[in-house]
């Protein structure tokens, strides 16, 4: 059971009459997360992550494994640290570098705080013991922090100089095997986006700086996000704005002046590379006729953290934050009488017994306490509405009502009931089946498409 007293959780108390200086632009789920303390700023574009947002990130992270899991990925750790010498060789040190970090060891050796890893990784696989093609293909991820020195970094973890990442690279005998790979992650891509249930669109992309031949990239839809989506009216082609090349006209099907517009926020990017990298670095393994070949490669990014910043900025209200269901911190906030009320010892036996009925239902460890037994129940609910909590229970006066007692069930969706225990309960549990069901989901290619042409979220644009 998780007691709110316990818990520690830096409210940003203002004075009244403080003046805040505005070092970075705030977006609202940053302004909530900051205020309510469940992150603070570090120094300039890094972030510190207090234990009620760390739960949910977690709950990401999570996630993001079972996917990875379910599409064959193995689970690795890459050190943060990768020699600028493997940068050389693949030649991204020639670009625009301002965006690394570089570091000098005691002997002068240069290395990157990663920003990501096809070359660390192609380089393990080039001085492994030689692969042979009954191994492949090889799905590798990991899931750690990335570094970018960000010029203007905004919107709190939206776009941080530090963030959390997902990165997974796959390696294939072949252009055909890769692409086959490619639909199986994209596929996981599409399951996770569904799981949180955050309107999301998937477009075609530029493979920019990582290069290769394919690439898609998953973005919430928002007025804060810094890309620019366009959508052809006439053949359906979605894409990130920078595929047209300051063209007006559908890069699929040539049209012009047909495309629609709207901002988004990338959380996930996915590119077919070939051999780019293991080309120049080296990277094979033996044919059936035992002879070396290049891997053609792929790699797949989450932004995790930022996945949970551009949730909460999707979904929350100004004054409240709103979770998608599979990470919200917790299910269910209790709430009891205030210490030295007239009901107090009645109500803390219906109090003490929802939470032992809760506990059952979601797992003790989902059920938050609010036992500040100070602070009054009204104090404690706008804590709790404005933590966002799927639901708070306040077990309060109306609880020890000789006839007909009932309890106040608030739900995120901002609606107020009042019900018996055992009515309370069946809601919490509906809920809870509804999240197993969005763990559970396993689509049939039909099925997908028929929810697509139902609702406006989905693949498409
Ligand atoms: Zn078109």
């Amino acid at each position: 059971m998780n007691r709110a007293s316990r818990i520690f959780w830096p409210m940003l108390v203002k004075p009244k009459d403080a003046v805040i200086k505005q070092t970075e632009q705030l977006s609202r789920s940053q302004k909530l997360l900051t205020e309510l303390g469940l992150i603070k700023s570090g120094s300039n574009g890094t972030y510190q992550i207090m234990p009620i947002a760390q739960r949910s990130l977690d709950k990401c992270i999570n996630l993001v494994q079972q996917n990875m899991f379910e599409a064959g990925g193995q689970k690795i750790t890459l050190p943060i640290l990768t020699s600028t010498a493997l940068w050389k060789k693949s030649g991204r040190l020639e670009g625009d570098i301002s965006e690394f970090y570089m570091v000098r060891d005691r002997s002068g050796k240069q290395f990157l705080m990663s920003p990501t890893h096809e070359e660390a990784v192609t380089a393990m696989l080039a001085t492994a013991a030689p692969i042979s093609y009954r191994q492949l293909p090889l799905r590798l991820y990991q899931i750690g922090p990335k570094f970018r020195d960000e010029l203007k970094s905004r919107f709190g973890m939206m776009r941080a100089k530090e963030f959390l990442m997902k990165d997974m690279y796959t390696f294939d005998l072949s252009q055909e095997t890769a692409k086959e790979t490619y639909d199986i992650i994209t596929k996981a891509y599409n399951r996770f986006f569904q799981q949180l249930e955050v309107p999301f669109v998937k477009v075609n992309a530029e493979t920019g700086i990582m290069g290769g031949s394919l690439s898609h990239e998953y973005h919430f839809i928002s007025s804060v996000g810094e890309d620019t989506l366009v959508k052809c009216e006439s053949c359906g082609y979605a894409g990130n704005a920078e595929v047209l090349h300051q063209s007006s006209n559908c890069p699929s099907c040539q049209k012009a002046d047909n495309l629609s517009r709207v901002h988004g926020v990338e959380v996930a990017h996915t590119f077919l590379l070939g051999d780019k990298y293991s080309k120049p670095l080296g990277a094979t393994f033996l044919n059936t006729s035992g002879k070396p070949q290049s891997l053609i490669m792929g790699c797949y990014g989450i932004g995790v953290s930022r996945v949970l910043a551009a949730s909460l900025e999707v979904l929350s209200t100004d004054q409240e934050l709103r979770w998608p269901k599979l990470l919200a911190p917790y299910d269910v906030c209790v709430i009891g009488p205030k210490q030295g009320s007239k009901e107090q010892t009645l109500a803390e036996r219906v109090e003490y017994n929802l939470l032992e009925h809760l506990g059952h239902i979601c797992g003790s460890d989902e059920v938050l306490h609010d036992d500040r037994k100070d602070l009054t129940i009204g104090k404690r609910l706008l804590d709790g509405k404005r933590l966002g909590h799927p639901f708070i229970i306040v077990a309060g006066a109306k609880s020890v009502l000789a006839e007909d007692p009932k309890l106040e069930l608030h739900s995120s969706d901002g609606n107020k009931i009042e019900l018996n225990l055992n009515e309370a309960l069946q809601m919490v549990n509906q809920y809870v089946n509804h999240k197993k069901d969005l763990i559970d989901i396993r689509r049939s290619t039909k099925e997908e498409e028929q929810t697509n042409r139902k609702q406006k979220v989905g693949h498409t644009l």
